[in-house]
């Protein structure tokens, strides 16, 4: 559904609503018939109420990243969990589905093993889903076809065990760094890999790189810098709004409407802090928020996609490469917050 055709169609309804009251000595046949000419011309003629226009119909699936958390290595178990229920809290009270992509190796702390897998169990409490996002995070691009798959099996144990207690299936895949394959050969394997474990894999749309500023806010937060939050809170806000609307547009030009979109969030403490901020300022783009598994029932999702690069990429960019017209002119990302990023991990043990 466009903002066009939603428009179109509340403004039909609202002229035929206005033009019955001076219609009431006509007959019922007639009026019914009157109404229906109008309908049809008003249709034609396409008037577009400018505050429906501004509320397209618009919807998206939210999937999660790197679970049990981005940060698991310098956390604690009871700070996982913590976190991961704060998270889960506002989804789930906001009645937004999600799920989440798991990195098994998280999990294996000395002392803190049970701890961390009742951290994941969280996600099925909730009522979430959990997908593979392989073992050890393992770029196909980098490690080669072997381990890669070597990787994902390893990272199907706890996961599959955890979905089976609920009667849930492990089926959906997400690729670490969105690398996809450096050659058609090596993606088109590790697809068909996929598939034959009972795999779909879960393709991304939109991407505002949370973990970039998640990195600097966790340092910001543990320092105690107020300030330095609000500003990172803000600039992740704005540059959302930025990278959804540049996907919007993208979407139109290459695809000819938007679809139903995938957004790809990190497991971290800024979302687990403000993910509400950012559920309310994608309301107001208009985004409705469904299921992983409604979302790829779009036709955009069985395009053609011959999409490889050393860098992985979002979907968009996948098809628009995949026709020949590379995007231009994407938001730029804040450059004070990967020279913050930057310094934050120089510092860490
Ligand atoms: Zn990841």
């Amino acid at each position: 559904m466009t903002a066009e055709r939603t428009g179109t169609r509340h403004g039909s309804l609202m002229v035929v609503a206005d033009k019955q009251g001076a219609m009431l000595e006509v007959s019922l046949h007639t009026l019914t018939t009157s109404i229906l000419i109008l309908a049809a011309a008003t249709v034609l003629l396409n008037p577009v109420p400018a505050m429906f226009a501004q509320t397209p119909e618009r919807q998206v699936a939210v999937t999660i990243d790197d679970l049990p958390a981005a940060g698991a290595k310098s956390m604690t178990a009871v700070a996982i969990k913590e976190m991961t229920a704060k998270l889960l809290t506002t989804l789930r009270d906001q009645q937004v589905p999600a799920i989440g992509f798991v990195n098994e190796r998280k999990l294996y702390q000395f002392g803190e093993v049970d701890e961390r897998i009742n951290a994941l169990r969280l996600w099925l409490d909730f009522g979430f889903e959990l997908g593979n996002h392989t073992f050890a995070h393992s770029s196909l691009n980098r490690v080669g076809l072997q381990a890669w798959e070597d990787d994902v099996i390893q990272g199907e144990n706890v996961t599959r065990l955890l979905l089976a207690e609920r009667n849930m299936r492990l089926r959906y895949f997400r690729h670490p760094f969105l690398d996809t394959g450096r050659d058609l050969e090596t993606r088109r394997h590790a697809e068909a890999f996929l598939v034959a474990r009972g795999y779909r894999v879960a393709p991304v749309t939109l991407d505002a790189w949370d973990w970039m500023y998640a990195g600097v806010y966790e340092d910001a937060k543990k320092r105690g810098d107020n300030a330095l939050q609000q500003q990172l809170v803000s600039s992740y806000l704005s540059y959302s709004d930025a990278v959804f609307g540049f996907a919007e547009d993208l979407s139109r030009r290459v695809l000819g409407y938007e679809p139903r979109q995938v957004l790809l969030l990190h497991a971290n403490q800024l979302e687990a802090d403000h993910v509400a901020k950012l559920l309310d300022l994608m309301r107001k783009r208009g985004y409705r928020f469904i299921t992983l598994d409604n979302a790829l029932s779009d036709q955009a999702y069985s395009l053609p996609d011959t999409f490889v690069a050393e860098e992985g990429s979002d979907w968009l960019e996948h098809w628009a490469i995949t026709q020949g017209k590379p995007p231009q002119g994407a938001p730029v990302f804040p450059q004070w917050v990967i020279e913050r990023s930057k310094a934050v991990r120089q510092t860490q043990p």
